[in-house]
């Protein structure tokens, strides 16, 4: 039996899945290759007996063992973002609608699907001919089934007379059936669930099935996940069964490279995915959200990793970025967890200018830090930003300057910061470097001690320098002075506050 590469993220990482299983069976030799699958069945009996162990094995993905709150007593429940129906639990068990999960019906399935005689009808997946269906197109085995119109039974019309292919559009063959259903017990998946809202799935996807299962395998030995948790999946380290309780979608995702590049061998490591959407309730209408994440943003992760800096992006700092609310006089989570999700967002996408923005100070509140995390921020906007800009180390202590700068001219009045931000050109950049350079006498000697006054100059020297090699390039000096005023600004109020005197 030979299977092909479907070019689907789904099914590509089923076709994984299931060598994975295989790959472990006495009774069928099993071949991966770039872009195909071959199983050679030696045993049929002997196969039909130990995949149907391995599958029942499989299954225990599907499911985590709760505790009832009220009676203490454990039960099963199936994981959030598995999309395949459940009947009436059972003694606490969970029931599934599939027979294939159905423990007494699990062998008399799998004989099913392997009974590969050919038939008139065509798969919809993988273009075989075969004779029986063990079940038509359904989300269960293709969660994508309700997202393409000719796949979920809409009538085409042809000679002006509408025709009904529902009998031929959800043709599925036994074997890719199979593989879809299996493909929820998945080993090497991340899923971050959001109870009441909705999951993401991580599925990672290789234009070449041997470097999928590669990277898989690897995320499986390294030990960094843990399939028996219902709503994460990230172990916070390997020797723990804790899991990580991150905020969103990329903040999960640069949690989990994080864990990758500190644990695993990086031979290979994924840039792209595809990341399913799955809401709660009844209609599931599955979004699919394809990145991409660019080498050099995993090349900064790697150099910060190895230089031994800042071992772990997402931990030591983005997860401990808040956001204080002086109405409230106290974080709030809601904006902290939107500020941490969008600093991860927007470097994975290698997106400075929107990754800066989120430092800003907002109404009623600014984002906060300690000064170990302030080093971490620090290291890497030097090794993401700074580095690749070919401008020596010391220039760029007149930029933090100008940031300190502004900083304390925006302490009451955070309006100079905003306009800085907004510069959209460079004769507006220098007007606002001018601004600035006219509210130096008006600071206290306090905070004159605090700064260096010619750093303005140094930083008017440094752009015009930059902008002859590169007419955009004081876009990059814009950016890192908000990134620092907001450092400073920050820190500021923080020595305010710790000080006891909150001005406010
Ligand atoms: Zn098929």
């Amino acid at each position: 039996m030979k299977i092909g590469k479907f070019n689907d993220p789904w099914m590509d990482n089923g076709v994984e899945n299931f060598y994975r299983l295989l790959d472990g069976l006495e009774s069928c030799e099993a071949e991966l290759t770039g872009s195909s699958m071959r199983v050679k069945i030696k045993d049929g009996e002997k196969f039909i007996k130990e995949l149907t162990r391995a599958v029942s094995d499989k299954r225990e993905n599907l499911i985590v063992i709760e505790e009832d709150r009220k009676t203490r007593v454990k039960k099963e429940v199936k994981k959030d973002h598995v999309l395949i129906q459940e009947e009436k639990k059972v003694g606490g068990k969970v029931a599934l609608k599939e027979e294939i999960y159905k423990p007494e019906k699990t062998a008399e399935t799998i004989s099913k699907v392997f009974d590969l005689s050919e038939g008139k009808n065509t798969c919809i997946l993988c273009g075989r001919k075969y004779d029986k269906s063990v079940k038509k197109l359904q989300q269960a085995a293709y969660p994508f089934v309700t997202k393409i119109a000719s796949l979920s039974g809409v009538r085409s019309y042809k000679d002006g007379g509408s025709l009904s292919f529902k009998e031929y559009y959800d043709n599925l063959c036994p074997i890719c059936y199979f593989i879809g259903i299996l493909e929820w017990t998945d080993e090497a998946l991340v899923y971050r669930t959001f109870p009441g809202e909705k999951s993401y799935l991580f599925m990672p996807y290789f234009g070449n099935l041997k470097d999928l299962h590669e990277f898989k395998k690897l995320c499986i030995y390294a030990g960094i996940l843990n399939n028996s948790e219902r709503y994460s999946n990230i172990k916070v380290n390997p020797n723990t069964q804790d899991v990580e309780n991150t905020p969103g979608e990329y903040s999960t995702l640069l949690c989990f490279y994080e864990k990758f590049v500190e644990n695993a061998t990086d031979e290979i490591i994924v840039s792209n995915w595809a990341v399913l959407h799955i809401p709660f309730g009844a209609v599931k209408n599955v979004k699919i959200d394809f990145l991409n994440i660019d080498e050099g943003i995993l090349g900064v992760i790697r150099k910060l990793k190895e230089s031994g800096r800042l071992e772990r992006i997402y931990s030591d700092l983005m997860r401990k970025m808040y956001f204080f609310s002086q109405n409230k006089n106290t974080i709030d989570r809601d904006i902290t967890w939107e500020i941490q999700e969008n600093l991860s967002k927007y470097f994975l996408l290698d997106d400075f200018r929107s990754f800066t923005n989120n430092l800003l100070p907002r109404k009623g509140g600014y984002v906060f830090f300690s000064s170990g995390v302030r080093q971490n921020l620090e290291e890497l906007i030097f090794v993401w930003r700074w580095e690749k800009m070919g401008v020596e180390k010391e220039k760029l202590d007149s930029i933090k300057s100008v940031g300190n700068i502004v900083a304390k001219i925006s302490e009451n009045n955070a309006s100079l910061l905003y306009k800085l931000d907004k510069v959209r050109n460079i004769d507006e950049f220098w007007s606002v470097l001018r601004e600035i350079s006219r509210k130096l006498p008006g600071l206290n000697e306090e905070k004159l001690r605090k700064i260096k006054p010619t750093a303005l100059d140094e930083v008017i020297q440094l752009t015009k320098e930059i902008i002859e090699k590169n007419k955009d390039g004081w876009r990059e000096v814009r950016d890192l002075i908000v990134v620092y005023a907001s450092i400073y600004y920050s820190l500021d109020k923080l020595g305010k506050k710790s000080e006891g005197g909150e001005e406010e």
